[in-house]
């Protein structure tokens, strides 16, 4: 019987992850160390684990059919891949930063500097956009000490909270690119991979849709059903349970998580009491 391939990174910040978003498709494998390929004992898959920079290339050549990485590395490495799917996990940025005391103007800072990078394909795509003379020196890790040695005058790398570079005295001054984890895929698949990859697709998206929404109970009074709901216009035809109190009902149903934080304070005026918010492990919708 066919399996699919899945390519996930053998370790760093996008392993457990990868290997949790699986598990919550219900697909069950052990990730031991040194063990590069293991196969899921309850769907047909086998996963692969590998260095991130090698997922788009394996995945061009067909050795795996699809794999879990970063957009920026997506990009950069440029192969004849598709997008499948947003994880919505690893979010973070691909910035260029100088050293913190230097005045930057714009873009311009950049002619005539030397850069340090290990995505010289879209720092060089930016440049070239922007019109900047620059050099570009790849490393391929701890990019921001560059700097510091006298390596290069600037470094243009991935950031999320901005402190690694503070700790090495840069401060981030332009972005090129956003990124998230996302699923990239062979372009064409034989039907049996197609079949199983869709049932995947389809359970990664129950899994995503129960993150962002919650389960809401409330008790409120009946007279104030209808305000509510237009409080939470997410809440689409709410369960509506009479209380053993006269007049007051329970009112069940699914909002979005920041809907309901940017509203709880109307949703009280309105008369909500005993507001219960409950995670939900999938949603089929
Ligand atoms: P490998 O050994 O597999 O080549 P690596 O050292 O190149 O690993 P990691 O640092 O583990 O890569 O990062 C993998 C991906 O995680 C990055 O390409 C990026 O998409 C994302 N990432 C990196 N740093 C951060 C961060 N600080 N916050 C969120 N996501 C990040
Ligand atoms: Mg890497």
């Amino acid at each position: 019987m066919s399996e699919l391939k899945i390519a996930i990174q053998k370790s760093g910040r996008l392993n457990e992850q990868s290997h949790k978003i699986l598990e919550e498709c219900g697909i069950t494998f052990s990730n031991g160390a040194g063990v590069l390929k293991a196969r899921a004992t309850n769907f047909p898959v086998e996963i692969l684990f590998l260095r991130d920079d090698d997922i788009p290339q394996y995945v061009e050549q067909k050795v795996v059919d699809i794999g879990i990485l970063g957009e920026n590395m997506v990009f950069e490495k440029n192969k004849d891949v598709i997008i499948l799917e947003q994880l919505g996990f690893a979010q973070c940025r691909l910035s260029l930063a100088i050293p913190k005391e230097d005045k930057y103007s714009g873009p311009e800072y950049f002619n005539n500097k030397k850069v340090a990078t290990s995505y010289p394909k879209l720092l060089s795509d930016f440049f070239t956009e922007n019109k900047i003379k620059a050099e570009i020196e790849e490393i391929s890790g701890s990019v921001e000490i560059a700097p510091g040695i006298g390596l290069a005058d600037a470094v243009c790398d991935i950031v999320s909270s901005g402190s690694t570079l503070m700790t090495n005295g840069l401060r981030e001054v332009a972005t090129i690119l956003k990124s998230q984890a996302v699923i990239i895929g062979s372009k064409k698949l034989t039907r049996e991979k197609e079949d199983i990859l869709k049932k995947l697709l389809f359970r990664i998206r129950a899994v995503k849709s129960a993150k962002v929404n919650k389960y809401i109970l409330l008790n409120a009074p009946e007279s104030s059903i209808s305000d509510i709901c237009r409080i939470l216009p997410g809440m689409k035809s709410p369960t509506i349970l009479p209380l053993a109190e006269k007049g007051w009902c329970s009112l069940h149903s699914v909002v979005r998580e920041d809907e309901f934080w940017e509203r709880i304070d109307q949703l009280k005026k309105a008369g909500a009491e005993g507001i219960l918010v409950i995670p939900i492990e999938k949603m089929i919708l």
